[in-house]
């Protein structure tokens, strides 16, 4: 039997209107679709009627596929000559492990292509009005995780060095770890006064904007009830999403969890 393609897929960052126009005619050929739970379920609406739809939901404390089984899937249905779209939150190689999605399929001698997606990271400060470089205030940005302690001295992302040696920093899956955050970089030489953006949802209805500075941040967030997921932006440029904070959510459906888990067949 012919082999099927898997096509690595990112699905933007919630906003449907920020997939990729090759996203978009991949998923509408699909016989398999495989998806996160930061994929707005809009998308799926678009497969195929006939289309299987199998959300790969990782969400904390609920049955959850483990990263081995999301490849295996991968493998075993095109192996069956099945299309498979596998549709990831944001860019799949951006902290999504489509690295490892495509290592896998390598390993089993199955054809894949990555499409590329908008990723949370820079979608995210835009839809808050916030460039991640500016001329005047930042000539550089990181992108880092924050899912290790930042205050552990072997964490993989060196706090220490990004704190005073990047004008932005994006820090991905960090809202829990927001207070270590924060004393790391203080810690480290950022000044207290450095404004600091909490982006929440971004691009769906839902979408709310948080800022402070180091020194404030971390009550706001409280006070403000922050939950994942969430970008924090540290630097200048965020003293820009006052004058340039453009987005309104207008015709937008919210998105939940739920409405996801309804559409897997
Ligand atoms: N591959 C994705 C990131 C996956 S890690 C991408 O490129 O965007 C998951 C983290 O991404 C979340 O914890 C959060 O920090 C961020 N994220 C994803 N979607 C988001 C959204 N709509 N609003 C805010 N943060 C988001």
């Amino acid at each position: 039997m012919r082999v099927g393609r898997v096509a690595l897929v990112g699905a933007g960052p919630g906003d449907p209107g920020l997939l990729t126009v090759r996203g978009l005619e991949l998923i509408r050929a699909a016989d398999v679709i495989v998806y996160d739970r930061l994929v707005n379920p809009e998308l799926l609406d678009e497969a195929r009627p006939d289309a299987l739809r199998i959300s790969a939901a990782k969400r904390p404390g609920a049955h959850r596929l483990s990263q081995p089984q999301i490849n295996e899937l991968l493998v075993i249905h095109a192996r069956q000559g099945r299309e498979v779209v596998r549709l990831k939150g944001g860019d799949p190689f951006v902290f999504g492990r489509g690295g490892e999605e495509a290592e896998a399929l390598v390993a089993a001698g199955v054809p894949f292509e990555v499409v590329p997606g908008v990723s949370s990271a820079i979608a995210a400060p835009a839809y808050a009005g916030i460039p991640v470089t500016d001329r005047r205030y930042a000539s550089s940005f990181a992108v880092v995780t924050a899912t290790e302690e930042p205050e552990r001295s072997d964490a993989r992302v060196r706090w220490e060095r990004l704190a005073t040696s990047v004008d932005t920093l994006v820090v991905l899956m960090g809202v829990a770890r927001l207070s270590s955050i924060v004393a790391t970089l203080e810690r480290a030489g950022r000044p207290a006064a450095t404004p600091v953006a909490i982006v929440v949802r971004a691009t769906t209805a839902a979408q709310r904007t948080v800022v402070g500075t180091l020194g404030t941040i971390v009550e706001a967030a409280e006070a403000a009830a922050v939950e994942s997921p969430a970008v924090i932006v540290v630097g200048e440029v965020v003293r820009l999403s006052e004058k340039l904070s453009w987005f309104a959510g207008d015709g937008l459906a919210d998105f939940a969890d739920a409405d996801l888990e309804a559409r897997s067949t």
